[in-house]
C-alpha cells in the first residue's frame, strides 16, 4: 500500500437510506481522494452495478459490499460484508430474506405509528424510499415532512430509535446466519460501528467475542468521527479477539448530520487491515 491510498469501506446510496445516486457517491468519493470505496447499502446490492460502472470511468476501485441487519441479545447490530460475490446463491438468499423482512417490518412500523395517531406512515415512507430497501429513515423523513417532529434526530428520539414504537428488530437473523451468508459468498464479515451501540464496555466485549467465535473476520476500528481514546480502545478490543481492522465513513448524505466520505481518522498501526484479505 502506498501513502496515497485511502480506503472508505462503509457508505450508502439511495438504494437504501442514502441520498446520493451510486454515480454521485462515486464522484464525491473521488473528489475526497478516496481510492477504494465500498458501497454497503442496507440489505441490498441494487446499487453495486451502477457504482462499478461509474468507478470504471472515475478510475476508482469499488469493493462490493452490503450492510446486513442482525441481532444479538435482543439488540439490533449491523454486519458489513466486504468483497462478496454479488451473484452467489448465498447473497441472493440473504438479500431476498432481508428485503422481505424489511417489508413486513415496515408494515408493522406503520401499524404501530397508527396507534400514536399517525396515519398513512407506511405509504409516506414508501414514497420516500422510492422503491429502495425501506427503513426507519424513510419513516423519519415522512414524520418530519408531516410536522410530527422537527427533524430526523427527534424522529428517532420520539418514534423510531431503540425502545420506541418504530424499533422493530425481532425478525433480524442472528450472527451465525449473517456470517454464514457472507462467507459462502466469498466475503469478509466486519462488525459495523462498534463505538455506536451505546453498550457498556463489558457488554461490547461479550458481543465482539461472540462475533469472533462465530467466524467474524474484522471490525470497524475507525468509523466516522471518534476520539483518539475511542480508536485506541477499539484497536485493543479488535486485537484481543483476533479481528482485523476496517475503516469507513458510514456516509449517507452531504451535510452536518453525517460524516463526509473519506473523512475519518487513519487506522492505527499494530493491526492487520481488512484489505489484506483481498489484496
Ligand atoms: P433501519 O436500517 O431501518 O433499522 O434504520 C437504521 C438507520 O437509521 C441507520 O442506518 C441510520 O442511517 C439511521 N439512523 C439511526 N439513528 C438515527 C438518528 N438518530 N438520526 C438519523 N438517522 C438515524
Ligand atoms: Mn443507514
Ligand atoms: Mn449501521
Ligand atoms: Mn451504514
Amino acid at each position: 500500500m502506498t501513502g496515497t491510498e485511502l480506503f472508505d469501506l462503509h457508505s450508502h446510496s439511495l438504494e437504501s437510506d442514502g441520498i446520493l445516486s451510486p454515480e454521485a457517491l462515486v464522484s464525491r468519493a473521488k473528489l475526497n481522494n478516496v481510492t477504494t470505496l465500498a458501497l454497503t447499502d442496507h440489505d441490498t446490492l441494487a446499487g453495486i452495478g451502477r457504482a462499478k460502472a461509474a468507478a470504471l470511468v472515475e478510475g476508482m476501485k469499488i469493493i462490493t459490499g452490503i450492510e446486513l441487519s442482525s441481532q444479538w441479545a435482543g439488540r439490533g447490530i449491523h454486519i458489513v460484508g466486504l468483497n462478496i460475490d454479488v451473484d452467489s446463491p448465498s447473497m441472493e438468499e440473504a438479500v431476498s430474506h432481508q428485503l422481505a423482512t424489511r417489508e413486513t417490518r415496515a408494515e408493522q412500523i406503520g401499524r404501530r405509528l397508527e396507534k400514536y395517531g399517525i396515519t398513512n406512515a407506511l405509504a409516506g415512507a414508501r414514497e420516500f424510499s422510492g422503491g429502495a430497501a425501506i427503513g426507519r429513515p424513510h419513516f423519519g423523513r415522512f414524520l418530519v415532512e408531516q410536522g410530527h417532529v422537527k427533524n430526523m434526530n427527534q424522529a428517532f428520539k420520539k418514534y423510531l430509535g431503540a425502545g420506541k414504537p418504530g424499533d422493530v428488530k425481532q425478525d433480524w437473523p442472528e450472527f451465525d446466519t449473517v456470517i454464514g451468508w457472507i462467507h459462502r459468498s466469498g466475503g469478509v464479515a466486519v462488525l459495523a460501528h462498534p463505538c455506536k451501540y451505546k453498550m457498556t464496555r463489558s457488554k461490547l466485549c461479550a458481543m465482539v467475542r461472540d462475533f469472533a467465535d462465530l467466524g467474524g473476520d474484522a471490525m470497524e476500528v475507525v468509523c466516522g468521527p471518534q476520539t483518539p481514546a475511542q480508536t485506541s480502545d477499539m484497536l485493543k478490543i479488535a486485537n484481543q479477539f483476533g479481528l482485523k481492522a476496517s475503516c469507513g465513513s458510514d456516509f449517507h448524505s452531504p451535510g452536518a448530520q453525517w460524516q463526509e466520505l473519506g473523512r475519518f481518522p487513519p487506522l492505527p498501526d499494530g493491526i492487520e487491515p481488512v484489505w489484506s484479505c483481498w489484496q
